[in-house]
């Protein structure tokens, strides 16, 4: 497998994070995350926000919700690219 590339910078993060991956690819990311800051703060970021919208619905996420947290990371990932 070739080197993975930041997980901000592909469109794998998304998958990534909802566990969609193969294991092999996961397990490589998982790799690349523990090794890379950028990639850990922009996961515990994500993993963090998801804590608080939960906390604040005390409820299942909303699937509207969810989506619009989606997009809104979405936007935020092509930020870390170009940035
Ligand atoms: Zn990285």
């Amino acid at each position: 497998m070739s080197e993975i590339a930041c997980v901000s910078g592909v469109g794998l993060l998304m998958e990534y994070l909802d566990g969609a991956l193969p294991a092999d690819v996961r397990a490589a990311l998982d790799e690349h995350v523990a090794g890379c800051a950028k990639c850990a703060a922009f996961v515990a970021s994500y993993l963090a926000t998801l804590r608080i919208v939960r906390e604040a619905t005390a409820a299942t996420l909303p699937a509207d919700v969810e989506a619009s947290l989606r997009a809104f990371l979405r936007t935020r990932t092509s930020a870390f690219r170009s940035g």
